[in-house]
C-alpha cells in the first residue's frame, strides 16, 4: 500500500506567540531541503503538525530515513489518508493489517476535530475490533507488538501502522550560527550534534598537521562531517594547517606546556574564522577532567584567548555517555578508526595540569602570535560537505 503522506509532529508545548511561527517556517524550510530530490509534492502546515505529500509512495522508506534526522520534529507517521468517515477508515485499517504479521496490538487515536461524531476511545474500540477480526491478533494495551495510530482532522483521517522517532530539539538555523572545533575524535562530533540539535547552524574547523600527518586523516574527518551533514544539512568545513605553528611552539615552549599552547592557538584561529563567517560562538568537545588539557585551570587558561562564548556541551558527561550518543548519531565507528591526530604529533609525555593565563602569556612571549595566526588563516582550505 502506498504511503504518500507523512504527518509530522513537533514539541509544540515550548512554543509561544511569534516564536512558534518562526519555528514552523524554519522547520518547513529544513524539511524541504532535506527531502529534496524525493518528489515532494507539498509541505503544508496544519494545526500542530506538518503534512508532507509525495508524488510517489515508493519513496517512503528513504523519506523516513531523512525525516528521522530532522531537528525540531518529535515523531513522524507515514500515513494513509481517508475521508472523515468511519467506514472508509475501517477499510483502510483492514487493508493495511493484511500486509503485516503481529500477535498483539493497540490502536491509539488523537482527535483534533472535536466535532467528529465519535470520541477517541470509541474509535479505538471500533477499529480495534475490525483489526482483531482481520488479523486474529489480540488486543494488548500495555505491551503491544504493534501500535496503530489514527489522527482525526477536520477534512480527513490519517491511519499509520508505524511511528518514527525523531530527535526533537529546534530546527537547524533558528538559534544562530556557531563554529565547531572538529577533531576527528569521539567527542567533538557529539558536541557539535548537541548544539545543532538546539537549532544552531554549524560551520566546522579542523586543524591538521599535513604534510607531517597523512591525507587519510583528513578524509576521515570529512567522512565524519558528512555524517553530521545528514542531520544538519550541507555544511562548510575549514581545513586549517597547524603543523608549522606546532613546530614553532616546540622550539619556543617547554614541553610540558605544549598541549595547552596548541589549544590556545587553535582557539585564536577558530575565533577569527567565526568572526569571518559571522558566527557568534565556538564549540568544543571538552569534558571536565577527561585528559590533562581539560582540568579546570587549563580550560580557563585556554578559553581566555577568545572573547566569543565557548560552549562545551559535554563538560559534565562521562565517556560512556558520550560513546552511547556517538553510536546513536553514527560517528562512533569512524571516530575509532586509526587517525594521526595533530595533537599526538609532537605531544609531550607529561603535560601540565595546572596553569594560569599569566603563566601561559609569559611562555608564549617568544612567539609572534599574530603572524602565526595570520599565516594559518591565509592557508585555509574550505570544503562543502553534503548532507
Ligand atoms: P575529541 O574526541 O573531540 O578529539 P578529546 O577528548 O580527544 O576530544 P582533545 O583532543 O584534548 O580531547 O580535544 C579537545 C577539543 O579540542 C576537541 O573536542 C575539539 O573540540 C578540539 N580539538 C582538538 N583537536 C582538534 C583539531 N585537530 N581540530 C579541531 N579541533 C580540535
Ligand atoms: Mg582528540
Amino acid at each position: 500500500m502506498n504511503r504518500k503522506f507523512f504527518s509530522l509532529h513537533y514539541g509544540e508545548l515550548a512554543l509561544k506567540g511569534k516564536n512558534r511561527g518562526l519555528f514552523e517556517d524554519q522547520l518547513v524550510r529544513n524539511l524541504r531541503a532535506s527531502l529534496d530530490g524525493l518528489g515532494v509534492e507539498s509541505v503544508r502546515k496544519r494545526p500542530g503538525r506538518i503534512i508532507v505529500e509525495f508524488a510517489d509512495g515508493g519513496v517512503w522508506r528513504s523519506a523516513a530515513d531523512k525525516i528521522r534526522k530532522v531537528f525540531g520534529l518529535t515523531t513522524a507517521y507515514p500515513v494513509i489518508r481517508t475521508e472523515p468517515d468511519l467506514a472508509d477508515l475501517e477499510k483502510v485499517a483492514v487493508c493495511a493489517v493484511d500486509e503485516l504479521k503481529f500477535e498483539s496490538f493497540a490502536v491509539r487515536t488523537r482527535r483534533a476535530n472535536k466535532n467528529f461524531p465519535m470520541t477517541s476511545p470509541e474509535i479505538n474500540r471500533h477499529i480495534g475490533s475490525a483489526i482483531q477480526v482481520a488479523s486474529a491478533a489480540r488486543v494488548d494495551l500495555r505491551n503491544p507488538e504493534r501500535t496503530f495510530y489514527i489522527e482525526v482532522l477536520d477534512r480527513d483521517i490519517y491511519f499509520a501502522s508505524e511511528q518514527i522517532r525523531c530527535p526533537g530539539g529546534l530546527p537547524a538555523g533558528i538559534s544562530g550560527h556557531v563554529v565547531s572545533m572538529f577533531s576527528g575524535g569521539i567527542d567533538s562530533p557529539v558536541a557539535s550534534w548537541m548544539m545543532m540539535k538546539r537549532g544552531l547552524k554549524t560551520t566546522f574547523v579542523h586543524f591538521h598537521s599535513m604534510p607531517f600527518t597523512d591525507r587519510a586523516s583528513i578524509e576521515k574527518v570529512e567522512d565524519m562531517a558528512e555524517v553530521l551533514g545528514g542531520w544538519h544539512g550541507p555544511l562548510k568545513l575549514a581545513l586549517i594547517p597547524f603543523g608549522e605553528i606546532q613546530q614553532k611552539i616546540v622550539t619556543a615552549v617547554p614541553a610540558k606546556y605544549r598541549v595547552v599552547i596548541y589549544r590556545r592557538f587553535m582557539l585564536r584561529i577558530a575565533d577569527r574564522v567565526a568572526r569571518e563567517v559571522g558566527a557568534g560562538a565556538l564549540i568544543t568537545g571538552e569534558s571536565l577532567g577527561q585528559v590533562a588539557s581539560q582540568t579546570l585551570t587549563n580550560l580557563a587558561s585556554v578559553e581566555a584567548v577568545s572573547e566569543l562564548p565557548l560552549f562545551r556541551p559535554l563538560i559534565g558527561m562521562d565517556k560512556q555517555e558520550i560513546v552511547d550518543l556517538a553510536e546513536k548519531i553514527g560517528t562512533y565507528d569512524l571516530s575509532i578508526e586509526p587517525h594521526s591526530d595533530c595533537c599526538s604529533f609532537l605531544q609531550p609525555p607529561n603535560p601540565v595540569t595546572k596553569t594560569t593565563r599569566e603563566e601561559l602569556s609569559r611562555v608564549e612571549s617568544q612567539l609572534d602570535i599574530d603572524a602565526l595566526v595570520q599565516e594559518s588563516l591565509s592557508n585555509v582550505e574550505w570544503k562543502v560537505i553534503p548532507d
